[in-house]
């Protein structure tokens, strides 16, 4: 099992959770500067009006704004305190009017601020010298010029208490909603997550329980046709090849064994029975010859084994020429003419076109060999063999079609197995090795062809091998 902090399930969870506190932190820090924001906007909304209401009394009231005292009534927000104050030419400051909530207060006026209203134009800033005012304060500066010699600034201020009071709630909300909000989701994202992948488990489980020896086995996967259950027949998919490739290897070894154990028990046999006393030299010779007929049926089964083993998977394309595929067969053909007509079958040349592939002549001679030789050996007295070359859709197709016993349709998916033979006893007492179609059919692949069956028992066979042709 693999550490649970390596396992898919901690580091989905921790993603998951991780972004999700992301989300959850950058919407709670938006949300309070928005909030914020739109606080001190709606306070310097309201500052704005007041010291406009309060500059728009002193532009009307010119004469006497000196006097002038503005009362608190005047203000539609009651928590925004205005002082009007007067400058003077050499800079001096007179408080000339101020709102009635702030009688006893005064609200500083810094060289700098006189300096800043010169331009004429109103700014804002935030008062919090905690030793005068327990909350801070929002203000505007407002300078209003009505001649030269008679130039006021008007402040305005509101305390930011009520917004910071509603700023330290929202904040509150958040730290408390926000760890909830966070653990919640990792339990959650847990749950889901271990639900998600607990087929995996089972999965793994199934998995270890196969081995080689039990290939039978499969994963059981109830779940619907998603992904896992995707994996799962995939890997179900997997066992069956698996399976059948183990079933091939074993019968592989056990034929390998089993042809090789007959000639030699023969060879053995022999030798025993003429050891046994002395023979005249007539005797010697056919135990020889019969040690020598074993002896050829080894060798053939061993070098057919070795082609089929050398080609298994190389590249052996590097080898391959331009050869013309008519004298090959012509070639062949005229070889096997002498056995057909021991066996008193008729071995017809139906159709010879010229063509060629790019291809190892000496497997290609082997291949036609093959097929022809299978024709001649599976055709009874008085049958016949057609052997056609002809060129199709860019294809070489060559193709033999016999009058023989044929092959029932449940066997052909198996004759091109090693050592794959219909009837057991009959063929290897033809001499066959039981390799020859494996070796044909290793053949076409090599060139790039396919080889096609169709057989009737009974009726006859037809071998067809494409290879692509080079012209
Ligand atoms: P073998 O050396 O036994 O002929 P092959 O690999 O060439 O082995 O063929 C496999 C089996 O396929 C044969 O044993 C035979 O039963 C069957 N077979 C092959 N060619 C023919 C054919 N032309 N007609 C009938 N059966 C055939």
């Amino acid at each position: 099992m693999a550490p649970l902090f390596k396992s898919i399930k901690f580091r989905l969870t921790l993603w998951y959770v991780g972004s999700l506190t992301l989300i959850v932190v950058f919407f709670s820090i938006g949300l309070y500067f928005s909030l914020k924001g739109g606080f001190e906007k709606n306070i310097q909304v309201a500052l704005e009006a007041v010291a406009q209401e309060a500059k728009r009394d002193i532009m009307e009231e010119r004469s006497n704004v000196d006097d002038r005292t503005i009362e608190k009534d005047e203000f539609p927000i009651k928590s925004v305190y205005v002082q009007v104050m007067k400058i003077s030419s050499a800079g001096t400051v007179k408080i000339v009017a101020k709102s009635g909530t702030i009688k006893n207060m005064i609200l500083p006026l810094t060289a700098a601020d006189i300096k800043k209203a010169g331009s004429k134009k109103s700014f804002f800033k935030t008062l919090d010298n905690e030793s005068l005012y327990p909350h801070p304060l929002k203000t505007i500066f407002l300078p209003v010029f009505v001649n030269p010699r008679k130039r006021y600034i008007v402040l305005a201020a509101a305390s930011l208490e009520k917004s910071e009071d509603a700023l330290d709630d929202v904040l509150d909300t958040l730290f408390t909603l926000d760890p909830i909000l966070i653990i919640l989701a990792f339990a959650g994202g847990w749950l889901l997550i271990n639900k998600t992948l607990s087929p995996v488990k089972k999965m793994v489980l199934s998995v270890q329980e196969i081995t080689a020896e039990d290939l039978s086995r499969r994963i059981e996967y109830v779940g619907g046709k998603d992904e896992i259950g995707e994996l799962a027949k995939t890997f179900n998919n997997m066992i069956a090849r698996l399976e059948k490739s183990f079933e091939r290897i074993k019968r592989f070894s056990a034929d390998v064994s089993h042809e090789l154990k007959t000639p030699i028990t023969a060879m053995r046999g022999t030798a025993e029975v003429v050891l046994r006393k002395a023979r005249k030299k007539s005797e010697y010779e056919d135990a020889f010859r019969s040690v020598l007929e074993e002896a050829e049926k080894i060798q053939t089964i061993t070098d057919n084994m070795l082609f089929l083993s050398k080609t298994d998977g190389r590249k052996i394309e590097k080898n391959f020429r331009e050869i013309s595929l008519d004298d090959i067969l012509l070639e062949v053909f005229e070889e096997m003419q002498p056995a057909a007509e021991k066996k008193n079958v008729r071995l017809i040349l139906k159709e010879l076109s010229p063509v060629s592939v790019k291809g190892n002549e000496s497997f290609i001679k082997r291949l036609f060999a093959n097929l022809i030789n299978n024709a001649v050996k599976y055709t009874g007295k008085g049958g016949k063999a057609e052997i056609s070359l002809e060129k199709k859709n860019g294809f070489a197709k060559f193709s033999v079609k016999d009058t023989g016993v044929g092959i029932p349709e449940k066997e052909i998916p198996y004759i091109f197995d090693r050592f794959y033979r219909v009837d057991k006893a009959r063929d290897r007492a033809g001499g066959g090795s039981g390799l020859g179609l494996s070796i044909a059919k290793r053949i076409t692949e090599i060139h790039g062809g396919r080889i096609e069956v169709k057989s009737k028992p009974g009726k006859g066979s037809a071998f067809t091998v494409f290879l692509p042709a080079f012209y």
